[in-house]
């Protein structure tokens, strides 16, 4: 681990970096005081003057470019060094439009303080990375706004796939599945969109549609499914609830209002989370769930096994299902590892008291390998791909069944 904050100290006098110097620390004074000024060749300006607890040099230290202002120490100056190495790593994984936000702030500023100082040339900077940051942002504020078109212009649809009951071989549930729909045929993968509809908040919006459009399906399915199988209860409706929907607690309360208006039983609702909110905040999570689990919903966690290896939350929370990630279910035939993970998320589960759902099956033996270990539900290609409504109400007519 290198030294990026040390301490060093200036004598009365003293430059701590002058205009022009190619340097990108940046400086906290502990103890004294300096000057900071602007102008060369007898035209010197003090723009200011620093002293315990400020901080100077930070904006060679965010953007690298020569020090636009000459900086003295006026008596003997404690400095802590804060090296450029520090900003790095936030820099570069801060969203494109806060660095452009901040680049031209910076370059406003540094021509300002040049034309006060009565110099006419422009701040210099890399023309070529600050074109790269604009460029980035911009595509960054296309992809949104089409985004927001998209939802805007109703662009979105649910697709549903079957969750089969393993032993019954029979329907007993569905996930909603969003889609882009292309103006010019076919449709988006959420894996491409629902990332940048987390980044930008609008997964709050896009996920209330969601909840609202699900359910209004559920009930259309319920209906179809009480004239074809009346003595067995409709299937549930599991719905993905990203992290960021529930980053704000009142944000619950009309995910509430919106189940409260479909009709739907909030028993025959399950919404699938991932572990992510678990790990990130575990206080805020107990909060989110136990309010979630306050409307009557059963919760799912998405994805078991891939993110985290503590396992402590499990029992921490109000857990009622765990969705055996794909990857597992997939090799399960091809590798022994595989196949011993499923079997020990399958005893945990078991031990919890936790129904489990595993996706991703694609060939006969792994359905029925599921089915001997014990596991309630199981989804996925062999059994059925997700599909428009239409096509899951014409599906559930024909009374399918998987053994
Ligand atoms: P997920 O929640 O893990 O959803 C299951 C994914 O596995 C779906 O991909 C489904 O099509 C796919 N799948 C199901 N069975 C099989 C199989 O046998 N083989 C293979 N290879 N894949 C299978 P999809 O629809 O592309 O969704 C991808 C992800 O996008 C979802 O993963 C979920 O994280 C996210 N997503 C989808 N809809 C929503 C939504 O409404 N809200 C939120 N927040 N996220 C969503
Ligand atoms: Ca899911
Ligand atoms: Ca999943």
């Amino acid at each position: 681990m290198p030294n990026i904050v040390y301490s060093k100290t200036y004598a009365a006098g003293e430059e701590v970096f002058r205009i022009g110097d190619r340097g990108h620390n940046a400086f906290f004074i502990e103890s004294g005081r300096v000057e900071v000024s602007i102008g060369e060749n007898g035209k010197k300006v003090i723009i200011a003057e620093l002293g315990v607890g400020e901080i100077f040099g930070e904006m060679s230290m965010i953007d690298d470019a020569p020090r636009s202002a000459t900086v003295t120490a006026m008596e003997i100056t404690e400095a802590i060094v804060i090296e450029r190495s520090r900003l790095v790593k936030p820099l570069s994984s801060a969203d494109p439009m806060t660095n452009l936000l901040l680049r031209v702030v910076l370059t406003r500023f540094r021509d300002a303080t040049r034309q006060l100082s009565g110099l006419r040339s422009k701040a210099d900077v890399d023309e070529a990375s600050f074109n790269e940051i604009r460029s980035l942002a911009f595509d960054r504020i296309n992809s949104e706004m089409k985004l927001r078109r998209a939802l805007d212009d109703e662009e979105f649809e649910l697709h549903y796939q079957p969750l089969i009951t393993l032993d019954g071989g029979h329907v007993g549930g569905f996930e909603a599945l969003i889609r882009w729909r292309k103006s010019e045929g076919g449709y988006v993968s959420p894996v491409e969109f629902i990332p940048l509809a987390e980044e930008t908040g609008l997964i709050v919006e896009l996920g209330r549609w969601v909840m609202e459009r699900s359910l209004r399906d559920q009930a259309r399915i319920s209906e179809v499914w009480k004239s074809i199988s009346p003595d067995m209860a409709p299937p549930f409706m599991s719905v993905n609830v990203s992290g960021m929907q529930l980053s704000d607690l009142a944000e619950i309360d009309t995910l509430a209002d919106i189940i409260k208006k479909s009709d739907a039983d909030p028993a025959r609702i399950k919404l699938e989370i991932t572990e992510t909110l678990m790990v990130e905040n575990a206080d805020h999570a107990a909060d989110a769930l136990r309010k979630l689990k306050g409307l009557g919903v059963s919760i799912a966690i998405d994805d078991f096994g891939t993110g985290y290896s503590s396992l402590s939350y499990l029992h921490q929370f109000p857990l009622d299902t765990l969705k055996i990630d794909r990857v597992f279910v997939n090799n399960m035939d091809k590798s022994d590892n595989s196949s011993r993970i499923v079997n020990s998320i399958v005893q945990l589960a078991l031990a919890l008291d936790l129904d489990i759902v595993a996706e991703g099956i694609e060939e006969v033996e792994q359905m029925r390998a599921l089915r001997e270990l014990g596991v309630q539900y199981g989804q996925g290609f062999y059994m059925a791909k997700p599909q428009p409504l239409e096509s899951v109400i014409e599906l559930l007519e024909t009374k399918p069944n998987w053994t």
